[in-house]
């Protein structure tokens, strides 16, 4: 297959075309069929996005089906709802600390092994699909930003009609190590991917839909153009293209690619949208939302990546909330005692002290286990390496100086709020010091320090039974009560696209 010259990198000056490539250590994924995951339980926090906490809606002792909402947003917040990925019973309503700080409450349900679904999970069989369908249903079933930063879908929906965007982008730039749960969707779904776009698309008010891709990724690219031909050549008003990117670390992050794409600079607060005038999801994101539409189900579940020391690299895929060992354990059969365990990626991650009880959440993607050794740590040598590595132009070296010896001042001076905590700094140097652990602690820990001064949100329980919000929302405002302005975005028949 031949693919065009254009490559994109955000690295705009000598792109070596091993720096920070590593595409050779992902491709472990040959599955034919995702493994899944069946939990004895589920821990399922109220906060797993960017926003307030939802509020549980269920009590001690309920019964829980699969699909099932277990917790809403309160009325007047910004919040997105969590649904139950296992049917079983709720045994705990309790306060968790997860590994990024956050503090919440989280619903534990025990499995009774039976997989029910709830009744308000059903193929759709409406013969079209409307943009104010789409929205109602992608709000209503809990779709947030699965990249890693968590933005309720819906929000982005809305920012990006406001802003007028010409341009939706679907972000297949998965490059840390290791790190294929994105990838796997393309190879595993990539009509979902075409479909999920085309109805974001519609719901955005765009018909340009960009597949922004690495160009080393040939098995993916093969799988998303056959997937075009299929099926989106069936929906001429839609525009696809696919936009191929040098592989380098980390690529994905929204403003290189504004960088990439755009050659623009974006200071922290300005957005894509605004700014490039387009809008980007994350690959695995617009798959869930075609989920939602298609088959009814809420976020509820997703891949995870597991891999690292003695483990054979696998993706799986996990209900959410599941304890990380047991997403462990269902790829090796037994437990790292020894080892580092990291809720994320390598590069990326978290290290966490009790893999028992700390669940995946919806944008967990992977679980990383690392030999536990001790770091040979020396003194900085001054060899610029961190500078040349940090994608956001920082100098990480001085930067961590100055947060040792609580200059805050000088560090913010420095750029400290613009690390997007990639680790490729830590990755890189060669005095083994912790350059990423102290900067993006520091950048999380003031985040947190200021969503807490922030109102309280009331944290009593909210009674709407055991309805799933999916069954409401034609009732929602706006979301999908159809307009005379509402478009019609898929045509839709017997569950089926036509
Ligand atoms: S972790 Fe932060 S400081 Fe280090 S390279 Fe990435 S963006 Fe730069
Ligand atoms: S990479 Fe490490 S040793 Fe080199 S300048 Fe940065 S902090 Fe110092």
């Amino acid at each position: 297959m031949l693919f065009p010259e254009k490559k994109y990198s955000f690295y705009k000056d000598i792109t070596l075309d091993s720096a920070l490539d590593f595409s050779k250590r992902s491709s472990f994924v040959k599955e034919i069929m995702l493994e899944r995951v069946y939990p004895t339980k589920v821990i399922i926090p109220m906060k797993q996005h960017y926003g307030a906490p939802c509020i549980p809606t269920v009590d001690v002792g309920d019964k829980v089906t699969i699909g099932q909402c277990v917790g809403m947003p309160a009325k007047g917040t910004f919040a997105s709802p969590v649904h139950c990925g296992i049917s079983g019973s709720v045994t705990a309503i309790s306060d968790i600390t997860l590994p990024n700080g956050v503090t919440c409450k989280a619903v534990t349900v025990v499995t009774d092994r039976k997989r029910t679904h709830h009744p308000s999970i059903v193929k759709r069989n409406d013969p079209y699909i409307s943009a104010s369908k789409v929205t109602g249903i992608i709000r209503n079933s809990g779709i947030v930003g699965m990249g890693g930063e968590g933005i309720p879908t819906i929000a982005k929906i809305n920012r990006a009609k406001k802003a007028g965007v010409k341009e939706l982008l679907v972000n297949c730039l998965q490059s840390e190590p290791y790190a294929t749960s994105d990838l796997i969707r393309i190879t595993d779904s990539a009509e979902y991917l075409i479909m999920g776009a085309v109805a974001l698309a519609g719901a955005v008010g765009v018909t340009k839909i960009n597949f922004l891709i690495s160009e080393k990724r040939k098995t993916e690219i093969t799988a998303l153009m056959s997937a075009m031909e299929r099926t989106a050549g069936r929906y001429s008003g839609y525009i696809f293209n696919i936009r191929y990117f040098r592989e380098r670390f980390p690529q994905g992050y929204y403003r290189l690619v504004a960088k990439a794409l755009y050659d623009k600079d974006l200071g922290s607060g300005q957005t894509l949208e605004e700014e490039c005038g387009a809008v980007l999801f994350n690959c695995s994101t617009v798959y869930a939302c075609w989920e939602a539409i298609a088959d009814g189900m809420p976020l509820c579940s997703r891949v995870v990546t597991v891999t690292g020391e003695d483990l054979k690299g696998h993706n799986v895929l996990a209900p959410i909330g599941t304890p990380v060992t047991e997403i462990i354990n269902s790829v090796n059969g037994r437990s790292e005692t020894t080892n580092t365990v990291i809720w994320g990626n390598a590069l990326t991650g978290i290290k966490i002290a009790d893999p028992d009880n700390t669940p995946i959440i919806k944008t967990t993607s992977a679980v990383t286990v690392v030999r536990n050794e001790d770091k040979v740590r020396t003194n900085c040598i001054h060899c610029s390496g961190c500078v040349r590595a940090c994608p956001m132009g920082l100098d990480p070296g001085i930067i961590k100086q100055f947060l040792d010896n609580r200059l805050f001042d000088l560090a913010e001076r420095e750029g400290v709020f613009d690390c997007i905590a990639c680790g490729a700094c830590s990755y890189i140097c060669p005095s083994g010091m912790d350059l990423n652990e102290t900067i993006a602690a520091f950048v999380r820990d003031s985040e947190l320090r200021i969503e807490r001064k922030k109102p309280a949100y009331t944290t009593e329980k909210m009674d709407i039974g055991s309805l799933s919000l999916l069954e409401n929302y034609n009732e929602e405002e706006n979301g999908g009560r159809q307009g005379d302005d509402d478009k019609i975005v898929l045509p839709f028949e017997g569950g089926k696209i036509v």
